[in-house]
């Protein structure tokens, strides 16, 4: 008889052990408490998937800055080369992009999800949408299968669970799968909201809302000391700083608030060392020297950034470029290399890429992703304590997970 198997869970995950484990034999029975699989999937990378990274497996592990050596069975068994071969064979061809990270050639996110949805098909896993599971049903130590809100069981020889963490709950990973998994004698690592925007002190930052910033070095200093820098993108939000370079930095901000005074010191050019860009202002100062100071920044900085520049720096915005100090000058400079933004908390789960924290490593077995406190249950994905910086990690993560737990599901 074949081996039944329930997955709890229809994100990349669930999707991808369900498909190893009827590719190995098994019958699958998928649940997804959604009308559609892969919600949140279809949201990644701004609708365009980066499903992994092109680095070596060590630099994937470096990523996972607390937990990565616990997915080395994972990375190695189910590698990103696989993930891209498996999604090409599935007529999903993938490019690289800066920073090594992947996405599919035709940039659509939703091309990832079809291309799961047939692979699930054709391999004859039965797929059970709108049901929530909301017990893991364990008898002498083993599982024997869940039951979900409505009261229906679900009996199977070995179970796997990927209810996802507890961020973007309206994609459906609102952390129930916790709580389930407390019951039956796992411990949770405290939930935190990672890779999630930055909320400011400093009024301003709202006036400039919905502006990004490219090509711009944002340092963060914890007690006036640097902790972390970050090249690339940043956007301003109405209370805040997202954005790529952000999210990244995010992850030390969560780890370090209350430690002390975090800042962000952000490089407006960081491509002009100082005395290049005095270089520069002298240049457009020279061009401008009839206008008022605040008429003389349009060829530097976006017009947006503009007045908050000229309001932080001391020069009146109504000063004759041509009466300009060398001292002012330098100010403007100074602030253009480091303009500060005080970090005063984050914002919440609702509106982090990952969950920080999770089931605790130590109670699963890294080579076959089972439960080491109850036989037959299989985890895999975010809910697990695994949660990686921006580049493709924590999807490359959750399928690689996934698919060990597939092809360990099954005698
Ligand atoms: C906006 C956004 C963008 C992102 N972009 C990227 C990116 O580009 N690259 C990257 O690597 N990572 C990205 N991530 C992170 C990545 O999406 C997750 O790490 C990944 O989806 C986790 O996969 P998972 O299968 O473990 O969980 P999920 O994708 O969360 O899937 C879990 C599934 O389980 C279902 N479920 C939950 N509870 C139950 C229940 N009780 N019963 C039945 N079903 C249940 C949920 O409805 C959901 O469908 C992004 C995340 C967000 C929010």
């Amino acid at each position: 008889m074949k081996t039944e198997i329930v997955v709890v869970g229809g994100g990349p995950a669930g999707m991808m052990a369900a498909g190893t484990a009827a590719q190995n034999g098994a019958e699958v029975l998928l649940l997804e408490k959604n009308e559609q699989l892969g919600k949140k999937l279809l949201i990644t990378g701004k609708g365009r998937c980066n499903l992994t990274n092109d680095c070596s497996i060590e630099r994937m592990i470096e990523n996972f800055p607390e937990t990565g050596s616990f997915l080395y069975s994972a990375l190695y068994t189910f590698p990103n080369h696989q993930l891209r071969n498996f999604f090409a064979e599935l007529g999903v061809p993938t490019k690289v992009e800066r920073g090594d990270r992947v996405f599919p050639e035709s940039d659509s996110a939703r091309d990832v999800v079809d291309a799961l949805k047939g692979y699930l098909k054709d391999k004859g896993v039965e797929i059970r949408l709108k049901t929530a599971v909301n017990e893991i049903l364990v008898e002498e130590g083993a599982v024997k299968g869940v039951m979900d809100r409505d009261g229906n069981s679900y009996l199977a020889d070995k179970v796997v669970f990927t209810p996802g963490g507890a961020s973007y709950p309206t994609t459906g990973s609102s952390g129930d799968g916790y709580e389930m998994l407390e019951t039956v004698g796992h411990r949770i690592k405290s939930i935190k909201p990672s890779l999630v925007p930055l909320q400011a002190k400093e009024g301003w930052v709202a006036s400039l809302e919905g502006l990004t910033l490219k090509n711009v070095e944002a340092g963060l200093y914890l007690n006036e000391e640097e902790i972390d820098s970050e090249f690339g993108e940043l956007l301003f939000t109405d209370d805040g700083v997202s954005g790529p370079i952000v999210l990244t930095l995010s992850r030390d901000v969560v780890s370090r608030l209350g430690e002390g005074s975090l800042k962000l010191k952000i490089d407006l050019k960081p491509a002009l060392d100082e005395q290049t860009l005095d270089n520069r202002l002298q240049r457009d100062f020279e061009k401008y020297s009839r206008k008022q100071f605040k008429n003389s920044l349009g060829d530097l900085l976006p017009s947006k950034l503009i007045p908050v520049i000229v309001d932080l720096v001391s020069i009146p915005a109504d000063k004759k470029v041509n009466q300009i100090t060398v001292e002012e000058r330098r100010e403007l400079m100074q602030l253009v290399k480091e303009l500060e933004v005080t970090i005063i908390g984050t914002k919440g789960l609702r509106q982090a890429i990952v969950t920080k924290g999770g089931v605790m490593i130590d109670e699963i077995d890294p080579q076959t992703m089972e439960s080491k406190l109850v036989s037959d249950l299989y985890l895999a994905g975010e809910v697990i304590d695994i949660d990686a910086y921006t580049g493709g990690f924590n999807l490359q993560a959750a399928f690689s997970t996934g698919y060990l737990a597939g092809i360990n599901v099954v005698d």
